[in-house]
């Protein structure tokens, strides 16, 4: 958890800008538009934060002299914007060169618009980049295979970050990640897998990549592990929408991102399922549910109503499946989720909590 932030994978947020406009359905319900309208200030315009929130990385406790964001502390960029917005062109390289003041931080850049990203950072060598700021961490919002080709902006920055990550959240839809790379092999023709041969995976000179399915080792030689055996992408995370207005993400949605990333060996963060969560199936005498919790039972979702104990019965027809209410959803594979809140719906998948960090 943040210390600063109720996002569950960084410490603090630092917003250089705020404000911002919709790319793609992942932003239908964006926080800070519904933040920015409580407070009174259009979100649609990008503008400039305060000095002193600028230097919120800089700023020292009296008592010791440290830092009071520590080192190793995660900073999640403009999380009330997006870094590479073009309103924000006339900003960006200085908050850039301001992130290298504190390069001991996880700097971490989550955008929807990285075909902007490589034309910015063409004015800088990634070596420098990588001296300057170690912890730099790109990642693209991918919420669906529609929104895919950021994915391939974002590998273009390979060069420059330390970790490349895809935010899947929310996971409006099937999302293929491919992590390994399939090529066609020259010798049998088939899109296969490539198996890697050699226990020295980090040597570059040893390239004896064979096909799986006809075990030529047609590729000696040309590729390196880097360009296909190797996961492209350091770190996912992936996660249901929450808030007023949540879509439900399907269960086999994140399963098959799970699966990819363990195939790949892929650090995996579940993040949460949101509002939506998975009923539970019941008996007609079932004690695991808490009182208040609902599940489904025969011919649709009852809530316990009296707490405690083995025997009580679980009461009450709540959200009828053959209608169509805000609080149940019905995929149509009859996949069936319920609206019983973030925290009910937990971050549990499959009963298990993956929180997996790229390092
Ligand atoms: S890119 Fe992010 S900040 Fe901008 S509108 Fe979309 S969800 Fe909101």
């Amino acid at each position: 958890m943040g210390t600063d932030s109720k996002i569950e994978w960084t410490d603090h947020t630092l917003n250089f800008w705020a404000g911002c406009t919709k790319v793609s359905a992942a932003c239908d319900h964006c926080y800070m538009y519904r933040d920015a309208k409580r407070r009174g200030f259009d979100p649609s315009v990008v503008k400039r934060t305060s000095a002193a929130t600028w230097r919120q990385p800089l700023v020292k406790a009296r008592a010791t002299g440290e830092y009071k964001w520590k080192p190793r502390a995660r900073i999640f960029v403009c999380s009330w914007s997006d870094f590479f917005h073009k309103d924000a062109d006339e900003w960006r390289h200085e908050a850039f060169t301001f992130m290298m003041e504190r390069p001991d931080l996880i700097w971490i850049i989550l955008s929807k618009r990285p075909e902007r990203a490589a034309g910015f950072l063409a004015d800088y060598s990634p070596s420098i980049i990588r001296t300057v700021i170690p912890n730099l961490y790109l990642g693209v919002t991918v919420e669906n295979n529609d929104q895919r080709w950021r994915i391939e902006e974002l590998l273009k920055l390979r060069a420059y970050a330390k970790v490349l990550f895809v935010s899947a959240e929310p996971l409006l839809g099937e999302l293929d990640l491919r992590l390994d790379e399939r090529i066609t092999c020259p010798n049998c023709g088939s899109e296969s897998k490539f198996a890697w041969s050699a226990d020295d995976h980090d040597d570059p000179t040893v390239e004896t990549a064979f096909c799986i399915n006809c075990n030529a080792n047609s590729y000696e030689g040309k590729y390196s592990w880097d360009d296909f055996c190797k996961p492209h992408l350091d770190w996912v995370i992936a996660g249901g929408e929450s808030g007023p207005g949540a879509r439900p993400s399907h269960p086999d949605w994140v399963r098959k991102i799970r699966d990819d990333c363990q195939a790949a060996a892929t650090p995996f963060f579940f993040k949460q399922w949101g509002e939506w969560g998975l009923p539970k199936s019941l008996g007609a005498w079932d004690d695991s549910l808490e009182a208040g919790e609902v599940g489904l039972y025969r011919d649709g979702p009852v809530r316990l109503e009296e707490s405690g104990g083995w025997g009580k019965r679980c009461a009450g027809e709540l959200y009828p499946r053959d209608l169509s209410t805000s609080r149940y959803h019905k995929f149509e594979d009859g996949q069936e989720m319920l609206k019983i809140g973030k925290k009910k719906a937990s971050n549990l998948l499959d009963g298990v909590k993956y929180e997996e960090w790229p390092e």
